[in-house]
């Protein structure tokens, strides 16, 4: 029988209360990649307790700087140790390319180190505020903070949220995407074995509007830091109001890349591949609308079609993968939406466009790359973020215009 995966809370693994559970597959091709228990409000209240008595009696934030300086650098040490079981769990769980899974497990561990480090930092300043009199701020834990994250870097994305809110003395209730939570669980299966004490940081799992929501409302939360949809930030903002958290979000985005006439021309079309290809599109600060200066336009364009059709895609688990799946189907779906009100609002498809099915892709959520000219400001794929590899370019007279 496979083993369900549990949550970690108050230094235990533990099954959701209600015993649910949720299959995660790989976007590749379907294939069950495991099973995890499933929570909901209970499970957040006891995490969250957990987190809470963790705080109130000091153990964390009390303990020395050096001494939480030092488990976060193990806690790096032992990730780095485990490099290649992050990184193929990283590309099965999200489909993104070895490469890109490589670059992540690499910037989690120097996300780690950059924290310990700070922890020992001075943090505070003193004001000369008259004869003799001096006056000090001090940097102090919020307290309890609940921490969601969305799939796009699952493991990337838990090292930016613990790293900063654990070295400060702060404990944690955490919550990964719902359908890509396996880095993260790996990650706090290496945070009991360096040492983390019980209740510091603790792990919650299951789908963003229960237990989300629930991590969002909780009287004893202090703060909450969420990255993710500009739709779900706003339910977050209303949720916490009850006993006025502190609230960070991170949302979405619709960047454009300018490129003038006298940029480097290979550079410049390097980097807005990059921009609109990497991790499938699935990044808040894409590059999805490009605006290229009308004298470089037509060969800027042929060139990107040309490179474009280049791009190898497939399961990123094949070394030399350039693009691997969108991270579901609900993703493809939306994506492919926008592609087709794109081609209805007039938008022309120089290239992509299309699912992809054949060499072994037929299960899988692949899309061609694919990138959209004849673009305006009104339409749809240029105002709406479709977080996918599609690029709306458009063109401008010179640097004298309007954008
Ligand atoms: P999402 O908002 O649907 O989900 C993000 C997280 O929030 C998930 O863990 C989800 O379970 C949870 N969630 C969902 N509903 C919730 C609710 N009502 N209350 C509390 N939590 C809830 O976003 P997504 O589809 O996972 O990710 C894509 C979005 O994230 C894009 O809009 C993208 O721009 C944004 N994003 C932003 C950044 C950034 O740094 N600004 C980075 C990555 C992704």
């Amino acid at each position: 029988m496979t083993e369900v995966l549990k949550m970690y809370i108050d230094g235990e693994w533990v099954s959701s209360l209600s015993g649910a559970k949720r299959t995660i597959i790989n976007p590749a091709d379907q294939s069950v990649l495991g099973i995890v228990t499933e929570g909901d409000a209970n499970d957040v209240d006891r995490a969250v307790k957990a987190a809470r008595r963790a705080f109130d009696d000091s153990s964390w934030r009390d303990m020395k700087a050096g001494e939480r300086a030092e488990l976060l650098r193990r806690l790096a040490d032992a990730i780095e140790a485990q490099t290649d079981v992050f990184v193929a769990l990283e590309t099965k769980d999200s489909g993104k390319p070895l490469r890109e899974s490589a670059y992540d497990v690499s910037d989690c561990c120097a996300c780690f180190r950059y924290y310990a480090g700070l922890a020992t930092k001075p943090h505070g300043q003193t004001y000369e505020v008259g004869e003799d009199v001096q006056a000090l701020t001090v940097r102090e834990p919020i307290g309890v903070c609940a921490q969601i994250i969305p799939w796009n870097y699952p493991l990337l994305m838990s090292a930016w949220k613990l790293a900063p809110a654990l070295a400060a003395g702060n404990t944690v209730v955490f919550k990964p995407a719902e359908i890509t939570p396996l880095s993260a669980i790996r990650l706090f299966e290496l945070m009991e074995e360096v040492g983390f004490p019980k209740g510091a940081a603790n792990l919650v799992l299951g789908s963003g509007t229960i237990v989300g929501a629930a991590m969002s409302a909780h009287p004893q939360v202090d703060k909450v830091a969420f990255t993710g949809g500009t739709v779900t930030g706003r339910k977050i903002l209303e949720a916490s109001i009850g006993n006025l958290k502190k609230v960070s979000l991170e949302l979405g985005g619709k960047s454009p890349n300018i490129v003038f006439a006298d940029a480097d021309f290979a550079a410049a079309v390097d980097y807005a591949l990059y921009a609109i290809f990497a991790n499938q599109g699935q990044v808040c600060a894409a590059g999805s609308r490009l605006l290229l200066e009308d004298t470089i336009y037509d060969r800027f364009v042929e060139r990107l079609v040309e490179r474009t059709k280049k791009i190898k895609v497939g399961n990123g688990m094949e070394p030399g993968i350039e693009m691997g799946p969108l991270v579901s189907s609900k993703q493809l779906d939306k994506v492919l939406h926008y592609i087709d009100i794109g081609q209805q609002e007039g938008a022309k498809l120089l290239c992509g466009g299309h699912r992809m099915a054949g060499h072994g892709m037929e299960k899988g959520f692949f899309l061609e790359p694919t990138l959209f000219s004849n673009t305006t400001e009104d339409m749809s794929i240029v105002k709406g973020e479709n977080f996918g590899p599609v690029l709306a370019i458009q063109k401008f007279p010179d640097d004298t215009d309007e954008l």
